[in-house]
């Protein structure tokens, strides 16, 4: 018999889409295999849901109702639903949607195939959401969506009470992994050829907070950056009220650690953090940005920003164009708010008008360009290196580029020379996803660079990695119909599957 295939679908923030990994690697684990790249015909969707955006339930049920009527056509179908949404409204779902077979939470991915076995020999629902975490999910199987760059969750939940954020609700109080447990996924992830991690974790930095270390997090930098063979280390996402010293003295002094940093600031007013429950302030904000600047000059930071939070007056959304002059961000995540049932703010008076935030929005957005161009800008003229991504960028035709990311996370748009040149010599062989190139910036975007300097004969160099040779081996293994263990694709860093609510672990604002 032919192995019954699944296909995952992700919604929501990074964190999601580091379970989806989890889910299809314990899938992978019970015999089940990957449905094609469509997922169409999967004998067992998934769905892995997100509470933060507004409408999520409909959407959520819109897509059940769709899939009722494939399920319909093909027996022995089953549909999973699991993530965020399915913490909060549980045996809901089946009430309004009797055709799904499981409903897990956010505390237990480890028991989907145990739930989906169950479903279909008992041929009835299974509903399982527990309320603390059982096991930490990446001690569970993974199918990791690169084979160059890998996310590792260092922590999962929230002790912060944000008052726009349904997290702490539904993912729980913070669990930190164990350090040594960290570096030996780090170890095993660059032994398989990664190159790149993300840390991972609600409130990055704020880790070691269970067992009572404030330091944890630096000294975790400190030794997963100085794993051997691992180039880049990257997190997200820190708060502001938990970003010390150390933290940065750590990030300056590693030279894996990536002059990179994402850092919510979600409002520049101190009446709307305080109000939003965020227990920094604006001078605490620009301060640490201050600080972080002196320490990386070349470090990019890039943040979210809620506009139109219950209360906030045009004075306040003032403060908020203040610190996104002041702070040069590279890009912003910028969100309207929405009432998210189920958080304080959602009952707060003085909800502002949509029109106001409409146009609120459109100033911000509008000054955080402005502000990216000019940064972006500063930097033609300048050398690059490269880490070369699967599919993230579109290729040019005259130029035949491709992209990648920058030490700093810009994405770059790159040319590469011809294999073959005019008088029919071979020319360079391109760069694999994976490997490194050098190229000199020639353009700015507001939201990516060009580096061109290859069509000129200008500088351009191609270091091969050993993620790019993994690459090569899994597209080896997936040609011939092999096992590769990885799904090829970008890595998604700051962009989710699907639906990106945040892109934040912090899954704040959407
Ligand atoms: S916004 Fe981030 S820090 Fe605040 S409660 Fe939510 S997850 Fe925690």
């Amino acid at each position: 018999m032919n192995a019954r295939t699944y296909q995952v679908r992700t919604y929501g923030c990074q964190m999601n889409v580091h379970d989806s990994e989890r889910l299809a690697g314990l899938l992978d684990d019970a015999g089940y295999t990957k449905a094609g790249d469509d997922g169409s015909g999967a004998d067992v969707v998934v769905l892995n849901t997100c509470a933060v955006r507004e409408n999520a339930d409909n959407k959520l049920y819109g897509n059940l109702g769709h899939l009722a009527s494939v399920k319909a056509s093909r027996p022995g179908m089953q549909i999973a639903v699991g993530g965020c949404l399915a913490q909060k409204d549980r045996d809901e779902i089946v009430r309004r949607a009797p055709w799904v077979d499981v409903v897990f939470g956010t505390h237990n991915v480890g028991s989907l195939p145990v739930l989906l076995e169950r479903a279909r020999v008992e041929q009835e629902a299974q509903v399982e959401i527990v309320e603390a975490l059982e096991v930490f999910p990446s001690s569970l199987p993974s199918r990791r969506e690169s084979p160059y760059s890998a996310w590792v969750a260092i922590s999962v939940g929230c002790n912060n009470t944000c008052t726009f954020c349904i997290v702490p609700a539904l993912r729980g109080r913070e669990k930190d992994r164990r350090p040594g447990d960290i570096l030996a996924e780090v170890e095993a992830l660059v032994a398989d050829g990664v190159i790149e991690v993300t840390l991972l974790g609600q409130n990055v930095n704020a880790y070691g907070v269970e067992f009572g270390d404030r330091y944890a997090f630096g000294k975790l930098l400190r030794s997963v950056g100085a794993v051997e063979g691992l180039e880049r280390v990257r997190f997200t996402s820190p708060h502001p009220r938990d970003f010390t010293d150390d933290v940065i003295a750590a990030m300056a002094e590693t030279p894996t650690v990536m002059p990179q940093l994402h850092m919510p600031l979600q409002s520049g007013s101190d009446r709307i953090l305080k109000a939003m429950r965020r227990s920094y302030r604006q001078r605490r904000y620009l301060d640490l940005v201050e600080r972080v600047r002196a320490a990386m000059p070349d470090a990019a930071i890039t943040t979210d920003i809620i506009v139109g939070f219950p209360g906030e007056t045009d004075e306040d959304f003032e403060q908020t164009l203040h610190v996104v002059r002041e702070a040069r961000f590279a890009s912003a995540f910028t969100f309207q708010y929405s009432k998210r049932p189920g958080t304080p703010a959602a009952e707060m008076a003085d909800q502002v008008p949509p029109e106001v935030v409409r146009e609120r929005y459109q100033r911000l957005a509008d000054l955080v360009e402005e502000v990216a161009w000019d940064e972006a800008r500063a930097l033609v003229g300048s050398e690059v290196d490269v880490l070369v991504s699967d599919g993230e960028g579109r290729k040019d035709e005259r130029t035949q580029r491709l992209s990648g990311r920058a030490r700093d996370n810009r994405l770059v748009h790159f040319a590469v020379p011809a294999t073959t040149t005019e008088d029919g010599a071979e020319g360079p062989q391109p760069p694999r996803p994976g490997d490194v190139v050098t190229v000199e910036v020639t353009r700015a975007a507001p939201h990516y660079l060009v580096a061109d300097s290859a069509a000129d004969g200008g500088r351009y160099e191609i270091r091969r990695t050993r993620a790019g040779d993994a690459y090569e081996r899994a597209t080896a293994a997936d040609a011939g119909g092999g096992s590769s263990g990885v799904l090829l694709g970008m890595p998604s860093i700051g962009v989710p599957q699907e639906e990106a609510a945040s892109v934040s672990g912090c899954a704040v604002s959407g």
